[in-house]
């Protein structure tokens, strides 16, 4: 399409939002607002990207940093290992490119954590390579004006709409075409309800003129979901609580969360109290269930938890090896995943 890019990026003159990450195309600031972008909407990664930035403002401090305090400051935004992967990727920074930020796209994209789309973005963006970047925005964005059915999700789509994307770039300024066109996605050509009425390219998009709208971008939807039966035992001595620490490749990584016995279906308390894992913990007679909470469905982007919480006071002290014991003041030093600080938050 004749233009493509002049008619995107007039558009984006004139509607580009102020944001923080906007005011410097420092690779690392590029970098750290293209993570944070990935996991929450802009409003709220404005605050975690302030934050982040003044708790962590070069690659060095970043690197330096304990793991406890990178998760720290990404609680709330989930997807655990995108902190961990940005704080090995600083030291690797460091080590193999004496600290100072891969400046093409090959290096830039070896760095842990950063896929075909993040390369793409730190290169155009700060580096000015003609490399396009492409998210859900701009499938949603290609889909619609260009009316391609290819399911994104499979290695045809991703093909054709690199392709595409490609020969639309802007190769005198891809960084701003590369804002530009997500900026598009997230303002004007939004999931539901587009504004097709004000739209520069309303006379050129096939979907609107086909009231395709809705059915594009078309995904295969090949993910299944995992069904997991969580039930977190929130035990007080006192003012103490205990909280285990996650280990193993799953999801939160080496974040904290009240003892958990994860069952392979919904159990009854009843059962629960049955199984070995909470019967070789607790003397029945130095307890008291407080109460049960209701089940709490939790969604992952490939797993559905079903999360209960259960308030054991204990009448005795106990140990337990994998345990750590804290004063319920001091909860807040820890990393813990957004569903165990909401509940926290609410007793
Ligand atoms: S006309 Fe509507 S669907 Fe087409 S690009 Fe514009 S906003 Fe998106």
């Amino acid at each position: 399409m004749a233009k493509f890019h002049k008619i995107l990026t007039d558009w984006y003159q004139e509607n580009k939002r102020d944001l923080p990450w906007r005011e410097n195309k420092d690779a690392y600031f590029v970098w750290v607002s293209e993570i944070i972008l990935q996991q929450t909407r802009v409003d709220q990664g404005i605050g975690y990207f302030l934050r982040f930035t003044k708790q962590f403002p070069t690659i060095k401090s970043l690197a330096l940093a304990q793991e406890n305090d990178v998760l720290k400051i990404w609680q709330g935004l989930g997807y655990y290992s995108r902190a961990r992967n940005m704080h090995f990727a600083a030291q690797q920074i460091i080590l193999e490119h004496n600290g100072k930020f891969p400046n093409t796209y090959d290096k830039i994209e070896k760095l842990k954590g950063v896929g075909n789309y993040t390369a793409s973005a730190i290169a155009s963006i700060a580096f000015g390579l003609p490399c396009a970047a492409i998210d859900g925005n701009v499938y949603r964005v290609l889909s619609r004006i260009f009316g391609i059915k290819t399911p994104i999700d499979s290695t045809t789509g991703k093909k054709e709409f690199r392709e595409l994307a490609d020969q639309l770039i802007d190769t005198h300024n891809p960084g701003n075409y590369n804002e530009a066109i997500m900026e598009f996605g997230a303002l004007q050509c939004t999931p539901k309800n587009p504004g097709c009425n004000s739209c520069p390219f309303k006379n050129q998009c096939i979907a609107l003129s086909n009231n395709e709208i809705n059915e594009l971008p078309v995904k295969s939807n090949k993910i299944k979901i995992r069904h997991r039966y969580f039930n977190y035992l929130y035990i007080k001595h006192k003012e103490d609580i205990f909280l285990e620490k996650r280990e193993g490749k799953d999801i939160w990584q080496n974040l904290f969360q009240l003892p958990l016995i994860e069952s392979e279906k919904s159990v009854s308390i009843e059962e629960l109290l049955q199984q070995n894992q909470f019967r070789s913990t607790f003397d029945p007679n130095q307890i008291v269930i407080h109460s049960i909470s209701n089940e709490i469905i939790h969604l992952l982007s490939h797993q559905k938890l079903h999360v209960r919480f259960i308030e054991i006071v204990l009448l005795k002290p106990i140990k337990n090896q994998k345990w750590i014991m804290t004063h319920e003041n001091a909860l807040a030093e820890y990393p813990l995943p957004k569903l165990i600080t909401n509940y926290l938050m609410d007793k």
